[in-house]
């Protein structure tokens, strides 16, 4: 297989650990396509495709493009650069989507790939961070009602609401251990919860 011919997560990643192994290739390896972060799988692999998942399964590549140090010719070389980001699959080797420069597009273009319909699902609100585990317990029971039945036991991910700076879609945070993908919060909503919104008018108060 041709350089140009190296397609889906599992060839990648091969292709990515090879580079790694070899001190003289080592650095190439930092702008090869790669999974981020690297599956537990692959510490056995060392250079060997990873088991082919036997569904479609979420895998998110990145690429650091983004020119190092001081030295004017990588940045000649690569342009002001980026870290790109692109969607595949650790079932399909054909499947790729498109280079992304933020990491949540190519999480939803995997989505889009993985479990179709997935943004018609109902948002929830997001499980606070600092949540006992009697309201993790009522916080699972509620997004397995409000789902499709066996949605979780997939994988599949759940929508939750956001506010500004909050906005990435979080690996491994769904019950079943799928993304939690943020869903900017309405208007409406955020008003609602701002306290005195209901209160006096300044009118009434003077
Ligand atoms: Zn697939």
């Amino acid at each position: 297989m041709s350089l140009d011919d190296l397609r889906g997560a599992r060839h990648r990643q091969a292709h990515y650990r090879h580079l790694a192994a070899d001190p003289v290739r080592a650095m190439r390896k930092r702008t090869a396509w790669h999974l981020a972060p690297a599956p537990r799988e692959d510490e056995r692999a060392c250079g060997r495709l990873l088991p082919r998942a036997d569904r479609c399964r979420i895998a998110v590549l990145t690429a650091d493009h983004r020119p190092r140090g001081p030295w004017r010719i990588e940045r000649d070389l690569l342009g002001p650069g980026a870290l790109y980001y692109r969607a595949a699959c650790l079932r399909c080797d054909d499947f790729e989507g498109p280079a992304r420069e933020r990491e949540n597009d190519a999480v939803e273009d995997a989505h889009d790939h993985v479990f179709p319909g997935w943004r018609k699902l109902p948002v929830l609100e997001p499980l606070p961070y600092d949540a006992t585990d009697r309201a993790r317990s009522r916080w699972i029971e509620q997004a397995v009602r409000a789902y499709p039945a066996g949605w979780f036991d997939q994988g599949g991910p759940i929508l939750t609401y956001r506010n500004p700076g909050g906005t990435r879609h979080v690996p491994g945070r769904a019950p079943g251990g799928g993304y939690d993908m943020a869903r900017p919060r309405p208007l409406a909503l955020s008003q609602r919860q701002r306290p005195g919104r209901t209160g006096p008018t300044q009118d009434e108060l003077f």
